[in-house]
């Protein structure tokens, strides 16, 4: 294990050039090539099926220019621009027109709408002075009885709403375009856990906020309406959200070892970590060295040791994830569908992420020995880890649902092991740089990985179904 090999895949994933890693973007495409050039030296098979990428799908959602919102006071239309006109409250996805009257639900409070007589707002706008408190429930409230949007007509800008980008973080956000994981539904129904745990859809709800100079505006061409609960406005609205729906692919690229043993070279012991990060924010980029450029380097100096010291009894799978920030949708893509070969199956996974800052002798495990899911895999952890200078492990069990082990545990019901050398002041911070690793101690991570793999042919994991 060469720590300067750790540090030229270091500087170059962390660099500028990266510009975080962002899933989905140009640059993480540009530090899969990297890894797939460095896999490929070092004579590793492709492990996706044949392939060196699983690709899965996501979609991007993004508010149209041709969405319209217009008011309309007798024969005269006023018509608004999201962001400069109005703001959006709400996070409906998908293309809808909603176009009804107004009716006022002032403070638009729990007792106040429920003071309402029944059917006084079913089709119809309510209309609001002020954005309500507990914005959610009166949405849930408001669409239960009927209303077809919420409208909030605001002349001045609240004390709490002067943050302008926090305000305005929802109409930029579905106006850039919102990503999210887009995996097909199992064939075969009832065996399919990612799929069934989606979140059911939600009937799009539209909350606009007329921002206070198209307010003033409105106010100053028709006098400005009493919106008391229950009264109707002489306003009609006509909202109409025109979303473009586009599928991006992202990869997982996956390199093999094949075992050696003919009778459990079927077995795959799959090693991952997630070379994504989470980009530019704000102009700013977010290097993520540590969080996990430190796990992707450690991860092909693994590959690299391994392929030195020869095959395994097991085979031995090497993944780097994508998408791991936005909700472990690398490792989720993975275990929905495992791009295995046939009679392959999964039997432990060893997941590293963030291996290269706090003290020398720290090193975070989960399931820890107290944790309900330890077992024997990460045993080894505990008994291997002092030859690496690691003094007693840490429990991160309060992380174990914190990165993409986790769904190789939940989604194919596998040992884990996490190991990571702990939480920092950078994380998820523009700071957590190259300079500040300690790149010895990623290599002993890596060494104490390689050392865990060597024990694994005294283990005997359970037979479950063959996960293809
Ligand atoms: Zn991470």
């Amino acid at each position: 294990v060469q720590p300067s090999s750790i540090s030229a895949d270091l500087e170059f994933l962390a660099s500028e050039l990266m510009a975080g890693r962002n899933t989905p973007s140009p640059e993480l495409e540009l530090a899969a090539n990297y890894l797939l050039s460095r896999v490929q030296r070092m004579g590793l098979q492709p492990g996706a099926a044949g392939r060196w990428f699983q690709e899965y799908p996501l979609e991007r959602t993004r508010m149209s220019t041709e969405s319209r919102l217009w008011i309309e006071v007798g024969d005269v239309r006023l018509e608004h621009e999201p962001l400069t006109g109005y703001l959006l409250f709400d996070r409906s996805r998908g293309t809808f027109a909603r176009e009804g009257a107004c009716v006022g639900i002032g403070d638009g409070s729990k007792p106040t709408l429920a003071a309402l007589p029944e059917g006084t707002l079913e089709g119809l706008w309510a209309v609001a002075r002020q954005r309500p408190e507990h914005l959610q429930s009166v949405r849930r409230r408001l669409q239960k009885s009927g209303a077809v949007g919420l409208l909030i007509l605001s002349e001045e800008t609240r004390e709490d709403e002067k943050d302008e980008s926090s305000l305005t973080a929802t109409t930029r956000k579905a106006l850039d375009g919102n990503v999210s994981l887009a995996l097909p539904a199992k064939i075969g129904g009832d065996d399919a856990p990612v799929a069934k745990s989606r979140r059911r859809k939600r009937e799009p709800f539209p909350i606009l906020g007329l921002r206070p100079g198209a307010t003033a505006r409105l106010f100053a061409e028709f006098g400005s309406p009493d919106c008391a609960p229950g009264v109707s406005l002489e306003l009609r609205v006509h909202a109409e959200r025109v979303v473009d729906t586009e599928t991006l692919h992202v990869r997982n690229l996956c390199a093999l070892l094949p075992g050696s043993d003919p009778g459990r070279a079927a077995d795959v012991i799959l090693c991952s970590a997630h070379y994504d990060h989470v980009g530019v924010r704000r102009g700013e980029t977010y290097p993520g060295a540590d969080d996990n450029a430190s796990g992707t380097a450690g991860l092909l100096a693994l590959a690299e040791a391994s392929v030195a010291r020869g095959p395994l009894d097991r085979s031995v799978l090497f993944v780097w994830l994508s998408g791991e920030e936005k909700g472990l949708w690398g490792s989720k893509a993975y275990c929905q569908d495992p791009p295995l070969g046939p009679g392959l199956r999964v039997v432990a996974n060893l997941n590293i992420d963030m291996i290269g800052r706090t003290r020398a002798e720290d090193l975070y495990i989960t399931p820890s020995a107290d944790h309900e899911a330890f077992n024997p895999f990460a045993g080894l952890v505990y008994e291997l880890a002092p030859a690496e200078g690691f003094g007693p492990l840490i429990s991160q069990d309060e992380f174990y649902s914190a990165s993409d082990h986790y769904n190789f545990a939940k989604l194919l019901e596998v040992p884990v092991v996490f190991l990571s050398t702990g939480d920092h002041p950078d994380y998820h911070k523009p700071t957590d740089t190259v300079d500040k690793l300690d790149v010895s101690k990623i290599a002993r991570v890596v060494r104490l990985g390689l050392r865990v793999l060597d024990a694994t042919p005294a283990l005997e994991f359970a037979r479950a179904e063959a996960t293809r």
